[in-house]
């Protein structure tokens, strides 16, 4: 009876440093990654980052195979790196940056690949205060070269937003942000399908450049 007992315990030992091993290849539900993501911006806003997974043991583990658990599409803007503003280390996340966060066929291929292939279950859309990209979107001004595409594909999300209006422009960040959302949620034939299935939840966000706090919509 004790032998058995001890060979039990040895396999359930040695199933876990596989697992641990292997990175954890169970994907989690996306009320849980939305959690980590809270807990994780909590910790960065209170200046008690823990820095995680950033060991050359966890380069070796992930060496093996990537496990993200949420993908996040965001701006460019050099003051809001997710892995930094999360609180989240190497394998976690699995990004998109783009100036204004504005997607084309590229930047939706990446973000299937991770959420059908990699089985990621969260995609976070971060729009952030005082955004260039949609401030210059938001006025009449003209960009050259192919910041062009960028700042027409905002001005097309933005469109509804009255310019006279009190703070038109963070209500044009805020319209930008849930209009990707909406884009991605909508995207034929895979996004859409998996959102259908319960399989992935898209949610826009806002990054406050003030305070590092991030807040999620639905
Ligand atoms: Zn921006």
């Amino acid at each position: 009876m004790k032998k058995r007992l001890f060979i039990f315990l040895i396999i359930g030992l040695i199933g876990s440093v596989l697992n641990y091993a292997g990175g954890d290849k169970k994907s989690i539900s996306s009320e849980e990654a939305l959690q980590k993501l809270v807990d994780g911006n909590l910790r960065f806003v209170n200046g008690a980052s823990i820095n995680p997974n950033q060991s050359s043991q966890d380069i070796e583990r992930l060496s093996k195979g990537q496990y993200p658990f949420a993908i996040i599409l965001s701006c460019s803007d050099s003051r809001i790196p997710p892995e930094i503003v999360f609180d989240q280390g190497l394998g976690d996340l699995f990004v998109i940056r783009t100036a204004g966060e504005v997607v084309d066929s590229i930047g939706i291929g990446s973000i299937e690949y991770a959420a059908e292939h990699l089985h990621v279950s969260l995609i976070v859309v971060l729009g952030h205060g005082k955004c260039g990209a949609v401030t210059a979107a938001h006025s009449d001004g003209e960009v050259e070269g192919y910041l062009n595409k960028i700042v027409n594909d905002i001005r097309n999300n933005i469109s509804s937003v009255n310019r006279e209006e009190n703070n038109s422009l963070e209500k044009a960040i805020d319209v930008n942000t849930k209009s990707i959302t909406h884009q991605l949620r909508e995207s034929k034939p895979v996004i859409s399908e998996l959102v259908e299935h319960g399989k992935v939840k898209v949610v826009p966000a806002y990054y406050d450049i003030t305070t590092g706090k991030v807040d999620f919509f639905k």
